[in-house]
This record gives structure tokens, C-alpha cells and sequence, in this order.
């Protein structure tokens, strides 16, 4: 198919793609699927509901062919669904498209890194919120202390895939990890970047007192380091990016609440029952599985994706006030796909 731009109500392309796998999880990270919400009870997708690997294809052809360049693979926990690589290898094979990533927490990592990098796969975001294995194993809500994350990255770079480590900064929870984190990753020759803990969802109880903003991170990092910034990559680039003085070693921003980045995003998100989701805060997904499902040609899908992203007018985080923070019909984030 030849490639299109289309463009939303405030000129921005649709040049991403994140598409969330599978809503389940092996972590109840409290900032994410809270262990009291996610209980033995709670009713995750059944597999009829999710997108097959077939479907994800053809609608990843459909979103390139109409400008997307990357695509993200994530969910809840994308390594949980099966066979995984089988999807990687169909995707790496789409003409035009010149970035496949992956966000994981990383635990399968040492059961399907070679598989996925055989597949296709280029890079990985791992998440780790601590090196403390107390902490982390109250944070991830399971238990689990990082040994199998710190073996995942391993394994993860052992079979050449690049990989960088994300971390979920809560005020009172994990800031006093900020400095360890960023020592261990520096000396691992890590890019590790800090996330403002968002208000994603409705389940994980956000206040804007638990955010700790990238500029206090900043400011904690420069009484132990000399820091220089570093260009950003290309136009929607989310992460701020630094450089340790004197290395080749950086470390990111995610600063969703703090400096937000809304008038650059272009971002769309595929849930795993297959809605479409023009913002990570806009709880109205556009049902795109049923319409596929029921029929619809490529050219339907293209023209109904096409309407939904010349529509968009979504700018949460530059809007983000007590009001719309009460008023949201909010979407957890391990449905939608981080
Ligand atoms: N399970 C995988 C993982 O944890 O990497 C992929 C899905 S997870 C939803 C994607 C990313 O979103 C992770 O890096 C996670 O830390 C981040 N995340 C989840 N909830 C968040 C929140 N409330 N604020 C900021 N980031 C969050
Ligand atoms: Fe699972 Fe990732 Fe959410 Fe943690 S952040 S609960 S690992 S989906
Ligand atoms: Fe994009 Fe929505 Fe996040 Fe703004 S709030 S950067 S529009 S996903």
C-alpha cells in the first residue's frame, strides 16, 4: 500500500503505534494494577475478545500504510501471551515500518530474548522501579525481588537487543532509589529513565503530591554527577535525554505531568480487545475489532482510522487540572498498553 500522512485537529501525524497484547499480568505494580483492585476476582479479557496475531497484522499494515513508522508492543505483561516471537517475526516483515519495540517487566526475558531477537525484535524497555528487593518485591505487589529483572536485561542484551530501563518515580515509595538506579545503570552502561508517576486509570489512587517532577529528579542527579543535554532523536520524541559528562552513558525524562508534550504526540494505542485510543486519557476507544470482524475491507478500516485521527483533538496533560481530573472517564493503563 502506498504510504499517507494524515494529520489531526492540531497537525500532528499518526507516526506511532502502541498495541497492548494481552490485559493480564503477572505484577500487581501499585501504580498500575493495584493488588486489591486486580484480585482473584477480576474479570480480565477472554482470548476470543483479544485481537489474533493475524488481526494485529493486518491492521499494523493498514497504520503504516498510513504513516505510522514504529510500533510498540506492550500490555499489561506483552510476554505473557503466547508466542510472542510469531508475532514480532510478522510485524519485522512490514514494509515501512522501521521500529519495533517492546515494554516488559521484564521476567520472560530469559526464556524468549534469543527467540525475539531471531524474530526481529531491536530493543526492549524494561521496567524496574528499585534494586531493593524488599522494596520492589511491595512495589510489583508479587513478591518478586529483582534478581529475575536484572537476569531478564541480561539475557535481554546477551542476545543483542538494545534495552533501556524505565522507572516509575512515587514520592515516599521508591525516590530514595533515584540515586542507586542511576549509579547501577550508569556503570551497566544503561539508559535509564525516570517516569513521573501518572494519573492513568482510576484504580491507582494518583494525587499530584506523589509526583516527584523530573526537575527535582534533576536537581538530586547533579549533586552526584555533571549532566549535558542531549538532542532529541525526532519530532515526538517523549524522553528528555542527558549525557553523563565524559560518556556515552544517558539518562531520560518521561515527564508526563510536569512539562507535557501533547503538542508532539503521535501516539495512537491499540487495546488488546482491539479499541482505538487516540490519548492515553481518553477513555472513548473507537471499536475497531468488531468492524473488522463484521467484514470491513482494508480500505473501510484505513477511511474509519483515517476520520478517528483527523478528529483528534486529545491534549490531556497540557489541559490537566483538578477539574478534568475529576471528570475523566479514566482507562487503566494495563488495558489500554502503556
Ligand atoms: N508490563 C510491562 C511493563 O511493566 O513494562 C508493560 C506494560 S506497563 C503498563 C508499561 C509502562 O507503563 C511501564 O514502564 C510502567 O512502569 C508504566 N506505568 C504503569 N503505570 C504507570 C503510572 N501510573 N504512571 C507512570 N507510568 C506507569
Ligand atoms: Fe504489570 Fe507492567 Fe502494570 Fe507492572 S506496570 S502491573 S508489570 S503491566
Ligand atoms: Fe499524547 Fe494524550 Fe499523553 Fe498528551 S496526554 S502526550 S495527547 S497521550
Amino acid at each position: 500500500m502506498p504510504k499517507s500522512i494524515i494529520k489531526d485537529k492540531f497537525n500532528r501525524p499518526l507516526r506511532d503505534l502502541r498495541i497492548s497484547v494481552i490485559d493480564r499480568c503477572n505484577f500487581r505494580c501499585q501504580y498500575c494494577m493495584p493488588a486489591d483492585q486486580f484480585g482473584p476476582d477480576f474479570e480480565f479479557l477472554p482470548k476470543s475478545a483479544l485481537l489474533s496475531y493475524e488481526e494485529i497484522e493486518r491492521l499494523a499494515k493498514i497504520f503504516v500504510s498510513l504513516g505510522v513508522e514504529k510500533i510498540r508492543l506492550t500490555g499489561g505483561e506483552p510476554l505473557l501471551r503466547k508466542d510472542m516471537p510469531v508475532l514480532v517475526e510478522k510485524l519485522a516483515k512490514i514494509e515501512g515500518l522501521s521500529d519495533i519495540g517492546l515494554t516488559t517487566n521484564g521476567v520472560l526475558l530469559p526464556k524468549l530474548s534469543a527467540d525475539l531477537k531471531k524474530a526481529g525484535l531491536k530493543r526492549v524497555n524494561v521496567s524496574l522501579d528499585s534494586l531493593n528487593d524488599e522494596l520492589f518485591g511491595k512495589i510489583n505487589g508479587r513478591n518478586v525481588g529483582t534478581q529475575p529483572v536484572l537476569d531478564g536485561i541480561r539475557a535481554a542484551r546477551e542476545a543483542g537487543l538494545g534495552v533501556k530501563v524505565n522507572m516509575v518515580v512515587k514520592k515516599g515509595l521508591n525516590d530514595s532509589e533515584i540515586i542507586p538506579m542511576a549509579e547501577f545503570c550508569k556503570n551497566e552502561g544503561l539508559q535509564l529513565r525516570y517516569i513521573e508517576f501518572m494519573d492513568v486509570g482510576s484504580t491507582n489512587g494518583w494525587k499530584m503530591d506523589d509526583v516527584i517532577t523530573k526537575k527535582q529528579i534533576y536537581e538530586m542527579l547533579k549533586k552526584h554527577y555533571e549532566l549535558e543535554p542531549a538532542d532529541a532523536d525526532y519530532f515526538g520524541e517523549v524522553a528528555k535525554r542527558y549525557r553523563y559528562k565524559g560518556t556515552d552513558v544517558q539518562v531520560g525524562f518521561i515527564t508526563s505531568v510536569s512539562e507535557s508534550f501533547c503538542s508532539s504526540c503521535t501516539r495512537s494505542r491499540l487495546s488488546a480487545n482491539g479499541q482505538l485510543f487516540t490519548c492515553l486519557f481518553n477513555g472513548n476507544g473507537h471499536d475497531i475489532r468488531n468492524f473488522m470482524r463484521n467484514g470491513a475491507t482494508d480500505e473501510e478500516i484505513s477511511s474509519r482510522i483515517i476520520g478517528i485521527w483527523n478528529g483528534r483533538d486529545d491534549r490531556y496533560s497540557d489541559e490537566r487540572t483538578a477539574e478534568t481530573l475529576k471528570n475523566r472517564k479514566k482507562i487503566e493503563m494495563s488495558y489500554i498498553g502503556g
